[in-house]
């Protein structure tokens, strides 16, 4: 099979770098160029990247040479599709002269709540893709954009999915513990968050509660209260839940785990099966002993209780790949399915 040939936008970022290891050895897709801003153009990736995963910088993607934003790289490098992860503030042009010309998966907030803009987590909305048609009509664009949530609503709408399904969420309350790797590599000072935390992270509490109820296709009553916390990855989140219907904790317990999504049952290459994991021990889940449960892209579920009729419980996911790179490359693989690319 001919590869699908990939360009990642922001390749030197914190969320770029995922993009490269989620696709380095993907069975449909290649990548076929890395951009970056004006100060590393023209450099080889080495020499312009501070790579902060574990292991190496891969050899090849080391030894190639950082194109610049112009949309023109579609031709120079054969492109099919994009991927981005480059700053909000300069998305809004660069991202659509790229959808112009071929499908762009974006990790960006500044399309996410556009009403011809598909917001996706494929376990939970997958039929929000049809709105690709009409985006490219009301655009006329040879592509589309296609956007995964921020990386705290991602966590935390896949087990509300199953939830909303069998119980009817009336309202909800969540309280977020947030990685610095969140912020990118030049996010937080170390003197910032060393000893301490933020109660404060810009634009995202609005962000997670507009998110949420676009994905669900809700209008519940929402409250969120976010906070940076000195983790390196994986976003917790403390969920408080009130439902139409009454319930029981075995009763939600069954639904989460036996919660499958479209990509399960298509079995995408990069869906984690199963989607949702459920700890039983009272400490658990945790960010440095869950975020990388079914390769990065599960969310893992723990202290299920109820309290008068509120459902409380604590999630844990990995942000830069089930909330960022990961979310994007399984959009990509459902629209690819769906024939979309
Ligand atoms: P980052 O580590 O700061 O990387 C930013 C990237 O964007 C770099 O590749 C940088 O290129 C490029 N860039 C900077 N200014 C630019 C400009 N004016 N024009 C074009 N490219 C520019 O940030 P990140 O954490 O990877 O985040 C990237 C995007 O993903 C952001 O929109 C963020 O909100 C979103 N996101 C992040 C996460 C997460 O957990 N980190 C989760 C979900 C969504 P140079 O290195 O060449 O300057």
């Amino acid at each position: 099979m001919k590869k699908i040939r990939a360009g990642i936008l922001g390749a030197t970022g914190m969320v770029g770098q995922r993009f490269i290891t989620s696709l380095e050895e993907h069975p449909w897709f290649e990548i076929g160029a890395l951009s970056g801003s004006e100060r590393s153009e023209g450099k080889k990736y080495a020499e312009s990247a501070k790579w902060y995963l574990s292991g190496d910088m891969p050899e090849d993607i080391g030894n190639t040479k950082v194109a610049g934003m112009g949309s023109d790289i579609v031709e120079e490098f054969d492109l099919d599709i994009i991927f981005s992860a480059i700053p909000s503030d300069v998305a809004l042009e660069i991202e659509a002269s790229f959808a112009k010309k071929v499908p762009l998966f974006s990790n960006t907030a500044t399309y996410r709540m556009f009403d011809d803009v598909p917001l996706i987590v494929p376990e939970v909305n997958p039929e929000q893709l049809d709105l690709t048609e009409k985006q490219k009509k009301n655009r006329n664009w040879g592509g589309f954009i296609v956007t995964n949530p921020n990386c705290t609503t991602v966590g935390l709408v896949i087990p509300l999915k199953p939830i909303n399904d069998a119980f009817a969420i009336k309202s909800l309350n969540v309280a977020t513990m947030q990685a610095l790797s969140g912020a990118g590599y030049d996010g937080v000072p170390s003197m910032a968050i060393i000893d301490n935390m933020v109660p404060y992270i810009k634009g995202e509490e609005k962000k997670v509660e507009t998110e949420v109820l676009k994905i669900l296709g809700s209008d519940f009553d929402i409250c969120a209260s976010c906070n940076r916390v000195n983790v390196m990855d994986g976003h917790t989140e403390a969920v408080f839940v009130k439902t139409e219907k009454d319930f029981d904790v075995e009763a939600v317990r069954k639904e989460l785990l036996n919660f499958k999504g479209l990509p399960q049952k298509l079995k995408l290459p990069t869906a984690p099966d199963p989607v949702i994991i459920v700890r039983d021990e009272p400490d658990r889940p945790q960010p440095r002993l869950d975020r990388d449960k079914g390769r990065g892209m599960a969310v893992t579920v723990g202290k299920l209780e109820k309290k008068g009729d509120t459902l409380k419980f604590t999630c844990v996911s990995h942000n830069t790949i089930r909330g960022a790179a990961g979310a994007s490359v399984l959009n990509a693989e459902l629209c690819y399915k769906r024939g979309l690319i």
